[in-house]
């Protein structure tokens, strides 16, 4: 039923993403002349400043001021108990009012499960994973988890299509498209450690290491940003059909730290517009068919309809009960 959607659900709309590398650049026209600039301008009254990054790989990059920091995955090379610790005081530093994290294949004492398989391939005593990853405090740490901060819901998620010998990779693509399918209709900002296919996943290489089945399930939720990591020379940003692509590893593909961390502005629909649903009866002149026309205005006069004839009210309600559900999940 989601992918029916007949509107967007987003309470937000994205009005800047600043600081990106200028060697960056994306062939994306609107793009370089409209939302993105390379300067921070000053924050707005009514925005929210959200500022990412990825794939740090314990390196301490300098962070703009914002409201919300994300983190999406690869803060250490192997999951030691030291590189988190000093993740986690790093971030007790910033001054960022939220502090949004998620775990990258590097970060392997996260994963349970790979962690106790395969610990002997990368230390030689096996580490407490569970209090490592107790260690982690500074921060809102998500694993297939959603969590709303000043009215938009994030949603963090750590896994890939298998990549190497790493944590969180899933090599079945229906296995990887079950996680895929908990990502809640009405997230604003997706973060996943890997990239989509199509976008911030082509490799030095020149093959798109991207997720397929992640490109599906953004394609059905349409958030507003989705943010990745883990393919290293991906870095940068493109727009795709209203969903903002943003890869913010800050290391390349030699791990040494060259990328800025990204700004993204964001600003809430006013409350005014969000809300009252008219209900408009047309009827057809020749058939005599009446239609009902749902609209909900929103600012800048975005309309959106939901169109029902009358013959099949009864299913357009259930439909809109749906939605409401899914609003409340
Ligand atoms: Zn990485």
């Amino acid at each position: 039923m989601g992918n029916l959607l007949p509107f967007h659900l987003k309470t937000s709309k994205v009005v800047g993403i600043y600081n990106v590398n200028e060697n960056n650049l994306m062939c994306n026209c609107l793009y370089l002349f409209g939302l993105r600039i390379k300067e921070i301008p000053e924050q707005r009254p009514g925005v929210i400043r959200i500022v990412c990054v990825s794939d740090t790989h314990q390196h301490f990059p300098e962070i703009p001021n914002g409201d919300i920091f994300i983190h999406g995955g690869d803060f250490t090379y192997d999951g030691r108990p030291g590189a988190v610790q000093d993740f986690n005081n790093w971030l007790g530093k910033l001054p960022h009012k939220h502090k949004i994290v998620i775990a990258g294949n590097h970060d392997i004492t996260f994963q349970e499960e790979y962690y106790s398989a395969k610990w002997t391939r990368f230390h030689d005593q096996k580490l407490d994973h569970a209090m490592i990853r107790k260690s982690l405090t500074n921060c809102i740490y998500l694993q297939d988890q959603s969590k709303t901060i000043e009215g938009i819901k994030f949603y963090g998620s750590p896994w890939q299509p298998a990549y190497c010998d790493w944590a969180f990779n899933i090599e079945d693509p229906a296995e990887i498209r079950k996680k895929w399918d908990d990502i809640p209709q009405d997230v604003d900002i997706l973060i996943t450690h890997g990239p989509p296919k199509g976008h911030s996943g082509i490799t030095k290489l020149g093959v798109d290491a991207g997720c397929p089945e992640l490109l599906l399930a953004i394609q059905r939720v349409k958030p507003l940003v989705h943010i990745c990591g883990h393919i290293h020379e991906g870095y940068g940003v493109s727009e795709t059909e209203g969903t903002h692509f943003i890869n913010a590893s800050s290391v390349n593909a030699a791990y040494k730290q060259v990328n800025n961390p990204i700004v993204i502005d964001i600003e809430m629909y006013k409350e005014e517009n969000t809300g009252e649903e008219k209900e408009i009866i047309k009827r057809e002149e020749n058939t005599g068919e009446e239609t009902s026309i749902k609209k909900i205005e929103r600012e800048e006069s975005t309309v959106q309809e939901l169109l029902s004839t009358k013959t099949e009210r009864e299913d357009s309600t259930l439909f809109e009960m749906n939605i409401l559900g899914s609003i409340n999940d």
